[in-house]
């Protein structure tokens, strides 16, 4: 089956004989035993809930996963793969990724005694050069955040496989909707499902997808012994999600593409977006997902000028994350990506200048009229508006 039939049609009740059509959620810490000796499914919710196990097969069968574990952030299914790597072991991480993730890595995974690397991945040479017995993980996104760089994921799996590294992809940025990390050939792929896979930006949760059963057995170990499962009521409001994730990115990406190609038509904007025909890496990118993402990255060269256009939109309301039903706008610089020390973010490929737009499901005419009047101050004139005819798709 394909996405927009499996995000809807599956058992939503294992085992009730009421089949209802909506998952259950169980709302309970403890499951009542047969005996003393005789176990059910069920014994404590830290341990399996059958709410959560209901989003997790979901989630698993989107990533063409062996097993999934959701998690109350993507912060903590981050955390809960890092238990994979032990004191003497190395991680090499991306060189352009998540702010969360950097802070998390560099500040307490290695005290813990692993070490960190960070390498430019796009550079497969310099990915060889890195690894070695010793790395334990290979931890990318791609596109980057908030960079969009790509990342030849197939490569980079062949790559770790050769040293017996495990490929890990944070697949935030384009959902199971979009590129399936697995079937390129990663080990594991990390969501943070308070984006799009939930879509409506009221739940925080996160999700790790595993292709190999004994992997999927050490997370499964750490989650228990960790505690940091998702509870029913959020397993159940990010199962709901879920649901709307083919529509939602349909309509998303599709938007993001046709306000990408309006914003290339602006003099003196460096637009980002892999549909974009000038994008770096957009063969490559397309070859192994199957759409741009709604994230729109510009730079004004001007942080003044950045900063203003954002303060200027309404539509875009200025907050972080992306992947939501409403759009949204923020300067990565100061807000998702201010925990990395400003040294590094200076060598990083994105500046104070670099906006980032995460492009929701209003009308896609509205969205641009936004953009349009929040850059007319410093573009000298009004853009003009797709009603007039001006803007080729
Ligand atoms: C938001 C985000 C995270 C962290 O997820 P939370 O749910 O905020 O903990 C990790 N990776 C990427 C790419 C993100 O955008």
């Amino acid at each position: 089956m394909r996405l927009a039939t499996e995000v809807v049609q599956f058992e939503a009740a294992p085992g009730d004989a009421l089949h209802p059509s909506s998952t259950p959620i169980y709302q309970t810490a403890t499951f009542e035993q047969e005996s003393p000796t005789e176990f059910g499914d069920y014994d404590y919710s830290r341990s399996g809930n059958p709410t959560r196990t209901v989003v997790e097969a979901q989630l698993a069968r989107l990533d063409r996963a062996h097993a999934a574990f959701v998690h109350s952030s993507g912060m903590a299914s981050l955390a809960t793969v890092a238990t994979l790597a032990k004191a003497g072991d190395e991680v090499i991480l991306g060189d352009d990724l998540y702010g969360g993730t950097y802070r998390y890595f560099t500040r307490i995974v290695e005290a813990q005694g692993v070490e960190v690397l960070h390498v430019d991945t796009t550079d497969l040479d310099a990915v060889a050069d890195s690894l070695c017995p010793r790395t334990r993980l290979l931890l990318v996104e791609s596109p980057t955040n908030p960079a969009l760089r790509i990342n030849d994921l197939r490569a980079l799996a062949e790559l770790s496989h050769s040293s017996g590294t495990l490929l890990v992809v944070d697949n935030t940025l384009m959902s199971p909707a979009l590129c399936r990390p697995l079937e390129l050939g990663a080990d594991l792929v990390v969501h943070s499902a308070t984006k799009a896979l939930s879509g409506h930006s009221d739940l925080m949760a996160g999700a790790v997808c595993v292709a190999d059963p004994r992997t999927a057995e050490a997370v499964a170990f750490a989650t228990n012994a960790m505690g940091n499962a998702l509870g029913p009521f959020e397993s159940w409001l990010l199962l709901r999600g879920t649901k709307t994730l083919a529509l939602r990115v349909e309509r998303q990406n599709r938007s993001a593409e046709e306000l990408a190609a309006r914003l290339a038509s602006v003099p003196g904007l460096g637009v980002l977006h892999p549909s974009l025909p000038g994008f770096s890496g957009r063969a490559l990118h397309f070859s192994q997902a199957a759409g741009g993402g709604n994230v729109v990255c510009l730079s004004t060269g001007d942080p003044a000028h950045s900063a203003e256009l954002v303060a200027r939109t309404r539509l875009f309301r200025t907050q972080v994350s992306f992947g939501g039903l409403t759009s949204s706008i923020s300067l990565p610089y100061h807000m998702s990506h201010a925990s990395i020390p400003e040294s590094v973010r200076a060598e990083r490929a994105f500046g104070p200048d670099l906006v980032r737009l995460s492009v929701g499901i209003e009308d896609v005419d509205d969205l641009w009229d936004d953009l349009a009047q929040a850059m007319e101050r410093w573009t000298g004139s009004r853009q003009p508006a797709a009603e007039e005819g001006l803007v080729q798709r």
